[in-house]
């Protein structure tokens, strides 16, 4: 029989999947022995049965009421005893963290009459009133839907007519008054009472939390983390313990280490006299972790014993939630923390230094995601000026944009291309939209555990929060610091890592780390991140199995990447090398009439592009180089269509006609025009159409070879053709290339081995690997076009079109142009390399599309067994770690 419920006594940290994340974890803490409130989970199980029927499974209803008897036996107390309730929180978690985009309710089982009982038993009929009217709140915005600004301007109401800053100076008969008005707005709202029965408060409750699994702002969530929609949230129900009972009670947010850098140290937000939600939602300012120690040395000795304990349990950086109840330490929640790239490098090197992972673990902590964001630029310190205003440094990165004062606003900029940064006092979760839309997300209040630095850190967004100097007037668009008023519209940069905002654009600089890998990485070891993320790169070279190599068409690119780490370069495109000056010579060449003429135009060529050959082969001196013979469509280095049909028509029209240079050109252009350029003539249907054109390239190749050899130097290349079809394609053009190697081999007296392979782009080439294998001396997937021809979409026209609508219906998860779709492509590519290594053992293959540089498609691509992934020079280092991880 399936079974719904399980007491925190009979859960582990194992069992994530079934009693989600925050209830697995809870079941862990309280098996070692941690102080934590009991109580039990009700599973994710029951909740995915919920949501697929609509009601509620059998027999959860009678579990759920065993293990609330267990509840009252253990505490003495009874739900809804009028002397001495026992309350609960109904608390969602599922499997993945979704940091405040599912519901809690707190107070459960209060009615009024137990509210009586609570202040008697308590002594504090402040606090029942208080734990009363959160109740009520809570329960009537998430449970019966009231919006909850209706109860916000209630209390805001109450609280300016008693003078009162904050809702610590209402007073036991200013709550009781509240909850009268509370219960009213919701019949007023709902036409329905709030509920009196403890049983019905928690049943209705626990299928909230179920539901809130498909709120708006959960799947949006969802859908940007990559969370798959079907897994559905656990729901917690734990007996109460009260932050919210005078000063020496408290709730808090702890982190072991701090998420923004790693530094070691304790770190978190402190705020007394509240119940949990209070702190992460800044309705008063919180304090400093630290000040703990001195509001409660003991409470906060144990907790650092707690989080010590707790870090070498779970061997990495932990956050926690907890409250202390006059004076004594419960622990509500834990969980594997949230971190910044940053601190992610640095708390991996750390654990390792102090034994608690393997050099491996510790690889397996960091990501290239993360790698390639440490790579961004900063700004320049020395050129920002003075800061606008500081705040808590609570995601790092720099990013600049136009302040908007809400989510709808960001959205709208955003969409129309514009970047923004958003600017709240706090963030709530209805503000992720905006927040996904922003470069930067900046509030006046909140500390590092605030929504805002919490979400933005996940998104990998720059945040300062808490920045107290400004006033932020959503009302006015605006806001004020100092004496300056900075209106919607205003450019703003915003320094996530120093937690600075300056006015303007600021000018920026490379990170550190981005120098560490332009300079010597073996150099000495400099310290702090550096050296984190250099240590991560040597584990991750040290075992990785895939080759990595750089898309470069210039000797500096080649130079650059070399620098990074490259071993080679996986494709030299020579198509920038017909550009510019050299745009009329290739238009000589097509509109050549005769022989001769066409011979010149190549000729014009030939030393040219041996040049820029040479330069790459000397920079890539000892490395493969992979160069790829022309592949765009002719007409792409003729005029555009149709500006030279007007310049010819407005001429024409005052008189003048057309040159015949003019006239032969539009002629040109006109018999090469293509309906789907793409699918059309170019690659090596170029080279077998265009006479003499492989013939001049391969020479010009074979020729910088010659010249590098007899330089001293060690050249390597290697001659791709693009686009094949059909190993027939293949065999013509390369007779012609072995022919001219050949040529220049023996005018030389140079001996010239330089292997010639192929793309593996269209279906058609991979489905017939085995065949073009006979013929080629190495493949290289050239994972862009066998991406457009697989699912016949070209990405310039489509991406804009309809992804994201796409993406929107869950078709992709991820656009296919950015991870490799491994279901269709991947399963080409598998074959491919199954039949080319069956033909030809040994065969050595690559991949040079844009996915060479993406971890996750590296990670296929070390399973489909290529021996190389190439990828632009600036992700070589996200390539080399990514390829390490994949072979852990
Ligand atoms: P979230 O997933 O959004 O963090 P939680 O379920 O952790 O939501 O609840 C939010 C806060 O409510 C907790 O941090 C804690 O302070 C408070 N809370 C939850 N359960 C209890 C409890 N049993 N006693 C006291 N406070 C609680
Ligand atoms: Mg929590
Ligand atoms: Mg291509």
């Amino acid at each position: 029989m399936v079974r719904y419920v399980y007491d925190f006594t009979e859960g582990g940290r194992d069992m994530a999947g079934l009693l989600g994340g925050k209830g697995a974890n809870l079941a862990e803490m309280t098996r070692m022995g941690l102080p934590v409130p009991p109580g039990f989970t009700v599973t994710t199980e029951a909740c995915r049965a919920f949501l697929a029927t609509g009601t509620e499974p059998d027999g959860l209803a009678r579990e759920i009421s065993e293990h609330l008897t267990v509840l009252e036996q253990v505490a003495g107390r009874r739900l809804g005893q009028p002397d001495d309730p026992l309350l609960l929180s109904v608390r969602s978690g599922a499997r993945f963290s979704m940091p405040g985009m599912m519901e809690t309710i707190l107070d459960i089982g209060l009615g009024d009459d137990s509210v009586l009982g609570l202040a008697k038993t308590s002594g504090n009929e402040r606090f029942a009133w208080d734990s009363y009217r959160r109740l009520v709140q809570m329960f009537g915005s998430t449970v019966m839907g009231v919006d909850s600004s209706v109860f916000e301007q209630a209390m805001t109401q109450l609280k300016d007519l008693r003078g009162a800053p904050d809702d610590l100076h209402l007073d036991a008969g200013d709550l009781a008054q509240l909850v009268e008005t509370y219960k009213n707005l919701i019949k007023h709202e709902t036409g329905e009472d709030f509920p009196q029965l403890p049983a019905e408060q928690l049943r209705r409750a626990v299928l909230a939390v179920f539901e809130s699994w498909n709120g708006e702002r959960a799947r949006l969530y969802r859908r940007r983390e990559h969370i798959p929609d079907d897994l559905g949230t656990a729901v917690n129900v734990q007996t109460m313990v009260f932050g919210n009972l005078g000063p020496d009670s408290g709730s808090g947010v702890a982190f072991t280490r701090d998420p923004a850098t790693g530094a070691r140290g304790v770190y978190g937000d402190y705020l007394s006299n509240a119940q949990g939600e209070d702190v992460v939602a800044g309705i008063r300012n919180t304090v400093p972790l630290d000040e703990l120690g001195r509001l409660n040395p003991e409470a906060f000795a144990q907790l650092r014993d707690h989080m010590r304990t707790l870090e070498t349990h779970y061997r990495d950086l932990c956050d926690i939630e907890f409250t202390i109840e006059r004076g004594k330490l419960w622990m509500l929640q834990t969980r594997v923390g949230k971190r910044t790239a940053e601190a992610a490098f640095a708390i991996a090197a750390e654990l390792v230094d102090e034994d608690l992972i393997t050099p491996d673990e510790g690889l397996a902590r960091v990501s290239g995601d993360g790698l390639a964001r440490l790579m961004f630029p900063r700004f320049d310190t020395a050129a920002v000026g003075q800061a606008l205003a500081h705040g808590i440094p609570a995601s790092p990165g720099a990013a600049v944009g136009a302040a908007v004062f809400d989510s709808a606003e960001a959205v709208r900029r955003a969409a129309a291309g514009e970047k923004v940064v958003l600017v709240r006092q706090e963030t709530t979760p209805d503000d992720l939209p905006g927040m996904v839309a922003a470069q930067a997300v900046l509030t006046s209040r909140g500390g590092k555990t605030s929504h805002a630095a919490v979400v933005a850190r996940g998104m990998g967004k720059v945040c300062v929060c808490g920045a107290e100097e400004i006033t932020v007037d959503p009302q006015g668009r605006r806001f004020l610091v100092g004496g300056t008023v900075v209106e919607e519209g205003t450019v703003l940069s915003v320094d996530g890592s120093e937690g600075a905002v300056y006015p303007g654009a600021a000018p920026l600089v490379d990170s550190a780390v981005m120098r560490y890998f332009e300079t010597d990485e073996r150099g000495e070891r400099s310290a702090g991140l550096v050296d984190a993320v250099a240590r991560a790169m040597q584990q991750a070279d040290g075992i990785r199995r895939l080759g990595v190599r750089a898309n470069a068409d210039t000797p500096e690119d080649a130079a650059r990447a070399r620098r990074f780490g490259a071993e080679g370069i996986g494709l030299c495109r020579t198509e920038h090398m017909f550009l510019g000056d050299r745009r009329q010579l290739v238009e000589a060449m097509i509109l050549a009439r005769t022989d001769t003429e066409r011979e010149r135009a190549l000729a014009a060529l030939l030393p040219l592009q041996r040049q820029d050959f040479v330069g790459i082969l000397e920079a890539m001196d000892g490395l493969p180089v992979t160069i790829r013979l022309l592949d765009p469509p002719l007409h792409e280095f003729l005029p555009d269509r149709t500006e030279l049909a007007v310049r010819i028509a407005a001429a024409e029209a005052h008189g003048n006609p057309p040159s015949a240079h003019d006239a032969e050109l539009l002629d040109a252009v006109n018999r090469m025009h293509e309906e789907n350029p793409m699918l059309g003539l170019r690659g090596v249907r170029l080279g077998l159409v265009a006479p003499g054109l492989v013939a001049m390239q391969v020479r010009a190749i074979a020729e910088a070879v010659v010249d590098r050899k007899r330089a001293g130097g060690d050249p390597q290349a290697e001659i791709m053709v693009p686009l094949i079809d059909t190993v027939e394609e293949l065999r013509l053009v390369r007779e012609e290339v072995e022919q001219v190697l050949a040529e220049v081999s023996k005018a030389s007296g140079v001996p010239i081995q330089c292997p010639v392979g192929t793309m593996i782009e269209l279906p058609r080439a991979a489905l017939t690997a085995g065949r073009i294998a006979e013929e080629a001396q190495f493949f290289s997937f050239g994972t862009n076009d066998l991406t457009q021809t697989t699912w016949g979409f070209s990405r310039d026209d489509v991406e804009a079109a309809f992804f994201s609508a796409y993406l929107d219906k869950g078709i992709f998860k991820v656009s296919p142009f950015e991870t490799i779709d491994r279901e269709g492509v991947g399963r080409l590519v598998e074959i491919a390399v199954a039949e080319g290594r069956a033909a030809r053992p040994g065969l050595k293959i690559g991949v040079c599309g844009e996915h060479g540089g993406d971890p996750d498609s590296v990670h296929f691509f070390h399973a489909a067994g290529l021996d190389y992934v190439s990828c632009s020079p600036f992700r070589v280092p996200v390539a080399r770690l990514e390829a390490g991880r994949a072979a852990l």
